[in-house]
């Protein structure tokens, strides 16, 4: 029998009634011989109502107090450990709760997107080995330095993978709220369509360009250490269906792109009038870093007057301190202003088959102008092309490059 680690996101422990259903899966797996880790998510909108609590006391309070704000969210999963160990005995099997501390989760002292370092998994399976069914909080984890820390939003499917990966398990089960992976977000995309078989890859750039179904940091885990990953629904009975997330071969005739996703929250910024020399970029990026914005697009054009523009895209939480620092780079260069372009969604179209492919480019601009949506930026990687829109025009853009690429359910 194998050693299995299933994970339960915030729906599906988001009541007494889910939690009993979690525990009754748990069992009957536990009685079929597995030994069995359960990582469990603070119930339903648990962390959001904490988040909310700590901001009407200190606004950013993240920002401003980051330990004691790891303080706080870290007691979600701790009321949810507790009752699903509670609910596994009450259902006939042994079971203990482990904090994430208490699992040896050690991560870096980076409060409130803290990585995971290491796992010392000794006392898991000291009580694996009892036969205890074993449930340890996700999200969360403690510094070398004994202080708490959480992963960041989702972070309970990194606690999850790692946690496979540092017991050598044989696959990990994220059971969510939808029955598998799908081409988009099905509740952005009507058409969206599950997807039986994902690669690491693909799920990397569908994770981090905002398809939130997996952490983009268990994924590359999972990745890194071989851990088979599925992902499933809670909320109906069995096993059937969901998405397999391994390595694979692809095959010829796989079709070019495999799901898009989308992300609201970006700006850009374009710098004009600048010299147009190698310092010109390299002043523009090390200022940025020295501020703490992190750039993702990232372009650079000459003029006919042989003047050079730069264009940046950054998350519209770090506009303000960009749009500072871009101003005072074209002041010191003595380039002729900023311009910010606020409210843009960046759309990720993602797979592996589009490499050496010609025409999904020019695909996706005539899908998009026949639809009267403009496209501010774009860049192209080997398994992404990622475009920036209007966040008006978000769910539209989506759906429309979702169905022209042959993803939907009609395909
Ligand atoms: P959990 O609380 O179980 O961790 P999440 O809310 O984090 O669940 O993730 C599940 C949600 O992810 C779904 O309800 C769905 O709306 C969203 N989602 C975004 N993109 C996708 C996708 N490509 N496939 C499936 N679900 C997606
Ligand atoms: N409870 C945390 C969150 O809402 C972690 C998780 O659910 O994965 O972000
Ligand atoms: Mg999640």
């Amino acid at each position: 029998m194998a050693l299995i680690v299933q994970k339960y996101g915030g729906t599906s422990v988001g009541d007494p009634e889910r939690i009993r259903r979690v525990a009754e899966r748990v069992c009957r797996f536990r009685r079929e011989g597995h030994d069995m880790v359960v990582v469990v998510s603070a119930m339903g909108d648990t962390t959001d109502e904490l988040v909310a609590l700590a901001e009407s006391v200190s606004a950013a309070a993240g920002k401003r107090h980051p330990r004691e704000m790891d303080m706080l969210l870290t007691a979600g999963e701790r009321i949810s450990m507790a009752l699903v160990a509670m609910a596994i005995r009450e259902a006939g099997q042994e079971a203990i709760s482990f904090t994430g501390s208490q699992a040896a989760i050690i991560t870096d002292s980076t409060h409130t997107g803290a990585r995971i370092e290491e796992v010392r998994a000794g006392r898991v399976r000291e009580e694996l080995n009892r036969g205890q069914v074993v449930i340890v909080a996700g999200f969360q984890g403690v510094s070398r330095t004994h202080e708490v820390t959480t992963l960041g939003r989702g972070g309970s499917d990194t606690t999850a993978v790692a946690l496979a990966a540092a017991l050598n398990a044989e696959r990990c089960d994220i059971f969510t709220d939808v029955d598998g992976v799908y081409t988009a977000d099905p509740r952005k995309v009507p058409t969206a369509r599950r997807i039986e078989h994902v690669t690491y890859e693909e799920m990397i750039e569908l994770a981090v360009a905002g398809a939130q179904v997996m952490h983009p940091r268990a994924v590359e885990i999972g990745a890194r250490y071989g851990v088979p990953i599925r992902v499933l629904s809670s909320l109906v009975d069995g096993e059937d269906g969901g998405t397999l997330i391994a390595g694979k071969e692809r095959g010829m005739e796989d079709p070019a792109l495999t799901g898009v996703a989308s992300e609201k929250g970006w700006a850009q910024l374009v710098l004009r009038g600048l010299p147009p020399e190698m310092r010109t970029m390299t002043t523009v990026l090390s200022r940025l870093t020295e501020a703490g914005v992190s750039v993702d697009l990232l372009t650079q054009v000459d003029r006919a007057d042989g003047r050079r523009l730069v264009q940046i895209t950054v998350a519209e939480d770090e506009v303000e301190e960009a749009e500072r620092t871009c101003e005072a780079v074209v002041r010191e260069l003595g380039g002729e202003r900023v311009d910010v372009q606020h409210g843009l969604a960046r759309l990720a179209l993602v797979g592996s088959g589009m490499h050496k492919r010609p025409g999904v480019f020019a695909q996706a601009f005539e899908t998009l102008r026949r639809e009267g949506v403009d496209v501010h930026s774009v860049s192209a990687a080997s398994t992404s092309i990622i475009l920036m829109v209007a966040a008006e025009d978000e769910a539209r853009a989506l759906t429309m490059l979702h169905d022209a690429f042959g993803l939907g359910a009609a395909a």
